[in-house]
């Protein structure tokens, strides 16, 4: 029997985007199964990482099935940071599937795997002047069209936890 490889993909998720599936449909071309770090686990509620590591799970799980990617190809695990950037990648492995390839254009994430004797993959950028974290979240604030840029459950499960509220409330200046 052939042992599976992996290939890990981190990232905050905040929320997933057309981008990220793109990277996760190329990862489970090239690898078996693909484990998705869900990174700064511990942070929500604000404007740069508004929804919890629980609501990243539902969105990622969603879209993912939504997207025609089999549950027995993926895991979807929570990662808290770390003060200790050298000993972050022993945090990530600690809590993760064995993997043996790491998908990042994070020059962090792809230093830190590379000086633990990993092989580093950076995948090719989707249309990243749109899809991107800080585009999606900035649309929700202004009242521009944001649902574009999403895997429709995502959409749904950012209208079923009352997302758009929580961040304009959180963009809110004190009188
Ligand atoms: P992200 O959600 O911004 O991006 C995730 C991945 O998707 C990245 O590899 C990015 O290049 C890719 N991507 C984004 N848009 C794309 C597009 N349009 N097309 C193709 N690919 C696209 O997340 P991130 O900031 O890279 O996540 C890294 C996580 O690791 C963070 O949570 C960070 O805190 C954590 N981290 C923690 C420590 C520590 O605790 N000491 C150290 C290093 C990293």
């Amino acid at each position: 029997m052939v042992d599976k490889v992996r290939g890990l993909m981190m990232g905050r998720l905040q929320p997933i985007h057309d981008g990220h599936m793109d990277v996760i449909h190329r990862i489970l071309n090239e690898v078996d199964e693909v484990v998705i770090g869900i990174g700064s686990a511990q942070i929500s509620h604000t404007l740069t990482d508004p929804f919890t590591a629980g609501e990243r799970i539902m969105m990622i799980t969603k879209a993912l099935s939504d997207g025609g990617i089999p549950a027995n190809k993926y895991y979807v695990i929570p990662i808290q940071d770390i003060e200790r950037n050298s000993l972050w990648v022993a945090q990530v492995m600690m809590l993760t599937p064995p993997f043996e390839v790491i998908y990042s254009g994070n020059p962090l994430v792809q230093r830190l795997f590379l000086e633990a004797g990993f092989k580093v993959t950076t995948p090719p950028l989707f249309n990243r002047e749109i899809y991107s974290g800080t585009e999606v979240r900035r649309r929700m604030l202004d009242e521009e069209d944001w649902k574009s840029l999403l895997p429709s459950p995502v959409v749904n499960v950012i209208e079923e936890i009352d997302g758009i509220n929580r961040i304009r409330h959180l963009a809110r200046k004190e009188l």
